[in-house]
């Protein structure tokens, strides 16, 4: 058997090179380049692909790996909006993915942003390059005895209530499927406008529908607490960024940890040699504020998770390719 994967970093070919061990019988090969028309050729005599990139998966892509007899596909993420599924059912693809690597990893980075903005780390940071070591007027708030409010409560937003509920916070939670173990903790509200108005530290973990898109926007930035804490380590389109920016130039909003940008294609995966070489004019605006974190998309990035992406969607795709069924197939005939 033989599997070529795509997109490959440096990070992941230790695990490539463990999994590789532990499957003497099958051959795989990989690229740092992602799926494209042009590089599809690279796949030309494997059986199996094992994809991971922000970029569309295009249909002329697709329809080569096809015509080399490939048929199985598995992703190392979550996501799958870089799909058209319809291309993947005309072309007689089945899928993978990998839904679950870290709940904790993001959970965890969550929780940091949260303790970073509350102790004012940027702030400490900046008088630390200016060796003023004096505490005042610097001073933190602590997580417990605040109302963490969550909105989507699955892998990741369960994770969160039960750190949140550990550090002795009222957790406040909305979700459409609650989840029946923090049902029985009495942590759901009946809609997310609830859970908007009473958070002193709002925190979004919900997939990015097309009706989530600017779930939170100015009205709900209106209905929030004056200083409410912004963590946002889901999907940067669950924010409207220029109300956001607006809400922190009022004081509406008293911080914001942004794991994801709606922009962040343009910047986040990149070297820039100065600031000024950025173009987005929304990050720009975000950037240099004492009470804004961004960090780039790396709330998953630990060795546990990229392990998992790995192993996961190397499993899967032998699986498929040994007609066996696969431990997180992706129903592809659903919109
Ligand atoms: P999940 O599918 O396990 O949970 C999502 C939950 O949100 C579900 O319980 C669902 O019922 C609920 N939900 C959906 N729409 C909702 C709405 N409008 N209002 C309230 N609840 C709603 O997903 P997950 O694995 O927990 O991931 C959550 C988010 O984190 C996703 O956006 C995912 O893309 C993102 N994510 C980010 C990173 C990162 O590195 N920053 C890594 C992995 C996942």
């Amino acid at each position: 058997m033989k599997i070529y994967l795509y997109g490959v970093r440096e990070d992941e070919q230790g695990y490539m090179k463990e999994w590789s061990n532990a499957h003497p019988d099958v051959e795989l090969d990989y690229t740092n380049q992602i799926l494209t028309e042009e590089t599809a050729d690279l796949a030309k005599g494997y059986n199996g692909v094992v994809l991971l990139q922000t970029q569309a998966y295009t249909r002329a892509a697709l329809e080569k790996l096809q015509s080399f007899g490939i048929s199985k596909i598995s992703v190392r993420n979550v996501g799958l909006d870089g799909f058209d599924f319809k291309d993947l059912r005309d072309l007689g693809f089945s899928l993978t993915n990998v839904p679950v690597y870290s709940p904790n990893a993001i959970a965890e980075h969550t929780t940091s942003l949260m303790l970073r903005l509350l102790r004012r780390v940027p702030e400490f940071d900046q008088k630390f390059a200016n060796t003023d070591f004096r505490w005042f007027p610097t001073i933190g708030e602590e997580i417990n005895g605040k109302t963490v409010g969550i909105i989507g409560t699955g892998h990741i937003g369960s994770v969160v209530a039960r750190i949140m509920m550990a550090f002795g916070a009222k957790v406040v939670a909305y979700d459409i499927k609650p989840n029946p173990y923090l049902e029985n903790l009495g942590i759901y509200v009946d809609t997310p406008d609830e859970v908007i108005e009473q958070a002193d530290i709002l925190t979004l973990h919900t997939p990015l529908a097309k009706r989530d898109v600017h779930m939170i926007d100015a009205d709900a930035f209106a209905k929030m607490k004056d200083g409410v804490i912004l963590i946002n380590a889901a999907r940067g389109g669950l924010v409207d960024t220029d109300a956001l920016i607006a809400a922190l130039d009022s004081g509406k909003v008293g911080g914001a940890g942004l794991d994801v940008l709606e922009s962040e294609n343009d910047v986040f995966q990149k070297k820039f040699d100065s600031i000024n070489d950025v173009k987005d004019p929304q990050f720009k605006a975000l950037i240099n504020r004492d009470n804004v974190i961004i960090t780039p998309h790396t709330a998953f990035y630990t060795t546990t998770a990229v392990h998992n992406m790995v192993f996961d969607s190397l499993n899967d795709n032998l699986k498929m390719l040994e007609n066996k069924a696969p431990k997180y197939p992706v129903d592809i005939t659903v919109e």
